[in-house]
């Protein structure tokens, strides 16, 4: 079973660091761990220490970074992105660093196979500047080995050939590949992972509207949890 976090088990929250599981929803997540009919795999934009740190679970299997770092319940950490990407990323950061000149609020924020631009509360005006701006270097010089994601307050730049499909289906390999899958996500950044449990299995969209490959609908992750919570024993 493959978990997004933000928007699926917790509502988003205007800051990130808001967006905490309550004791209930911990709980069920607790007990379903336990359960051995399932495997648990939560997979998330976010750092994977960022990921574990809201969760707060025992060992469990997660994923973060959009996909890039996989995280065995032993601890054990797989990098999905190749050394010759990374030295990308390097460059772009340092280029956007340059961007973030415009405004103080602007900041740039690396992770392990993304670069983002972050310009929360920074005026509309610079704002739009920068975000112009971090597109012309984007299409000028990464067009080939990243992908933008335009987000909430956020630009973010992802190795090309990273997603949350392919750490999936990675997971579900290293589990064995026998068990269906099943998978729940609320955004864009989720079509690759519904694609792939719809292949093995079945997807659930979370939202109002569903225009994705996920043959299954629930409207915010309120109503997901009551799902987990009903296939406890
Ligand atoms: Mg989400």
């Amino acid at each position: 079973m493959g978990l997004d976090y933000d928007g699926t088990l917790v509502e988003i929250c205007n800051r990130p660091e808001d967006a905490k599981l309550s004791r209930e929803r911990r709980t069920t997540l607790r007990d379903l761990l336990t359960d051995e009919r399932f495997l648990m795999v939560f997979i998330s934009g976010r750092r994977i220490d960022e990921l574990l740190r809201m969760l707060r679970l025992p060992p469990c299997w997660a994923v973060g970074d959009h996909g890039a770092v996989i995280r065995q319940p032993d601890g054990a950490e797989h990098l999905l992105v190749s050394g010759t990407k990374l030295h990308v990323l390097d460059r772009l950061r340092t280029m956007l660093k340059e961007v973030c000149s415009l405004d103080g609020g602007l900041w740039v924020e690396a992770k392990a196979a993304s670069v983002a631009m972050h310009y929360r509360g920074v005026p509309p005006g610079p704002a739009r500047a920068a975000i112009a701006r971090a597109r012309e270097i984007y299409q000028k010089n990464f067009r080939k080995t990243l992908v933008i994601m335009p987000m909430k307050k956020v630009v973010e730049f992802i190795v090309a050939g990273v997603t949350k499909g392919r750490a999936l289906q990675r997971v579900h390999r290293m589990t064995g590949g026998r068990m269906p899958v099943v998978y729940f996500g609320d955004d864009a950044t989720d079509f690759s992972a519904i694609e792939y449990a719809e292949r093995h299995g079945r997807a659930v969209f979370v939202g109002r509207e569903n225009k994705t490959a996920a043959s299954c609908l629930l409207p915010n992750p309120k109503s997901v949890h009551q799902l987990l919570s009903s296939l406890i024993k």
